[in-house]
């Protein structure tokens, strides 16, 4: 007879290792059904390996600055091999520390590929589980487009398996990925040019920030090719070279990376036999409650295609948890003003309506919006000098926040208070009553407007 669990949960990355911890913790008989190491995307193809990327050309940037104040730093080498080594160390301890955590929380760990036989029932391997309910976590995997040769391209994974550091890299793409990995490989030392389709990146966010960065990125020395169409990728002599629907053709580049969005990872999961509905990219459609079209089938993080963020996987994984095991009837994630960083360089935080929505939403003098825009303290004594924008939007007679958007120095760190302060329905008042923090970039946003 098939083994049974209260709880099943399919993909053991930032959704499903939450969900399957909490349900646990309230007492439900859980088991996780995942293939590779612990941790998912964002632990070992995603924000983990990226982020020390990230600090790495920062600390390269820190090295080009360091002569402004007053050190000397000849000699200095950055060894692609050495760095490569220690972040998959970085990740292998986090796969251990997933896998111990899951022994800990008394979560069995079903190593292997799930697939639905029903909508109560799971093979893994050749044996089957059943289950009170299914929660479907198994995320997304990077898109290839469908050109001719785009097999001689990478993609975010196989950006993190390169040996060797690449000395001309075209990033196709103009999203989240594409501008973080254009911002590490452009400060390692790499030549970077950038195939965008439209004018501008990060479409989505606000203008400021767009175009700031695509400023501040030029300056860095990244080179923009805007509103192409990609035809095709061809092998030449001496590297890749890109041909446009145009005919243009642009190269040589040791490597070509693709970054033009992700899909669902639904592939072969069975869906149709349990009777779950999918979308377009094969995304799972839920509810508000992370409820699919069946009856105890749910489904959490990027699968659902809805705010493809870590902590939005994990958080909406524990409320499901709370509210199918922990008696919390009323438990699910509120999917407004969710905060994030581009870490991008400079860097960008963002949370609530762009300047765009806001007019869409409010129409003209519906909104108000105050911008500042400076160099941070930090590059007086520099050449270097990287730019910091800030837009802050609100709305209403009493100037309720809307929106914070901050690009430059900082950011990263500064977004998430303010984030909260705009959650819990602060004002431009609230700011002006915050007393500023001096001399810091972010005491500017208490003061602005
Ligand atoms: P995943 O983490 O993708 O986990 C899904 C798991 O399901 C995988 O481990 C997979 O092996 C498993 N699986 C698939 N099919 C099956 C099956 N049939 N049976 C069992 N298991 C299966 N987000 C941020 O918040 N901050 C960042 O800085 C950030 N940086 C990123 C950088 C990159 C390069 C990328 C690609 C993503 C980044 N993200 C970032 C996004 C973040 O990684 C994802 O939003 C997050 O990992 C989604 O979690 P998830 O649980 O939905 O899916
Ligand atoms: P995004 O959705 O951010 O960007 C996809 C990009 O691909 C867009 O710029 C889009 O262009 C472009 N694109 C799509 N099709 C084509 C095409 N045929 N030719 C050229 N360009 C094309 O996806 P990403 O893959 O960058 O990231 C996936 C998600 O992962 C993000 O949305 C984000 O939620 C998450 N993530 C988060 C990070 C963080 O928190 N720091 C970091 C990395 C990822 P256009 O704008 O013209 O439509």
């Amino acid at each position: 007879m098939a083994r049974h669990y209260d709880f099943l949960v399919l993909g053991g990355g930032s959704g499903g290792l939450a969900a399957a911890k909490r349900a646990a913790g309230h007492g439900a008989r859980t088991a996780l059904v995942e293939p590779h190491p612990l941790g998912g995307t964002c632990v070992n193809v995603g924000c983990v390996p990226k982020k020390v990327m990230w600090n790495a050309a920062g600390i390269a940037e820190a090295l080009e600055d360091a002569p402004g104040y007053g050190f000397e730093v000849e000699g200095a080498r950055f060894h692609w091999d050495r760095l490569r080594a220690a972040r998959a160390a970085y990740v292998e301890r986090l796969n251990g520390i997933h896998r111990r955590n899951l022994e800990v929380a008394e979560v069995e760990h079903l190593a292997g590929y799930g697939r639905f036989v029903d909508a109560g029932t799971v093979e893994v391997d050749g044996t089957t589980y059943t289950a009170d309910r299914i929660l479907i976590a198994t995320g997304g995997r990077p898109r290839v487009p469908n050109l001719p040769g785009a097999e001689h391209g990478l993609t975010s994974d196989g950006f993190f398996e390169l040996a060797e550091q690449p000395r001309r890299v075209a990033i196709v793409g103009a999203g989240y990925i594409a501008v973080e990995l254009a911002g590490v490989l452009n400060a390692l030392g790499s030549e970077v040019t950038m195939l965008l389709r439209r004018e501008h990146l990060l479409g989505g966010f606000d203008a400021l920030m767009r175009e700031t960065l695509m400023d501040a990125m030029s300056t860095a020395g990244v080179n923009f090719l805007t509103c192409i169409h990609m035809d095709r990728v061809e092998r030449g002599d001496d590297g890749y070279v890109l041909v446009s629907a145009d005919g243009d053709r642009t190269g040589d580049f040791d490597q070509v990376v693709w970054a033009v969005g992700r899909d669902a990872s639904t592939e072969g999961l069975g869906l149709e036999a349990a009777g779950v509905e999918t979308g377009p990219e094969g995304i799972v459609p839920v509810d508000e409650w992370q409820d699919t079209n069946i009856p105890g089938v749910h489904a959490v993080g990027d699968v659902t295609g809805r705010a493809p963020l870590t902590p939005v996987a994990i958080a909406a994984g524990r409320r499901l948890a709370d509210r199918l095991f922990g008696g919390q009837a009323d438990a699910r994630l509120d999917y407004a003003d969710i905060p994030s960083v581009v870490f991008s360089h400079p860097p960008i935080g963002t949370v609530g309506l762009t300047e765009e929505e806001a007019e869409e939403r409010y129409g003209q003098g519906g909104f108000a919006c105050h911008t500042t825009t400076f160099k941070d303290m930090y590059y007086a004594p520099l050449d270097r000098k990287e730019p910091t924008a800030m837009k802050v939007i609100t709305v209403g007679p009493h100037e309720k926040l809307a929106g914070i958007h901050v690009i430059g120095r900082g950011a990263d760190e500064m977004i998430q208070g303010f984030a909260a302060t705009l959650k819990a329905g602060g004002t431009l008042q609230t700011l002006r009553d915050t007393v500023a923090i001096h001399p810091t970039a972010a005491e500017e946003l208490v003061l602005i407007g």
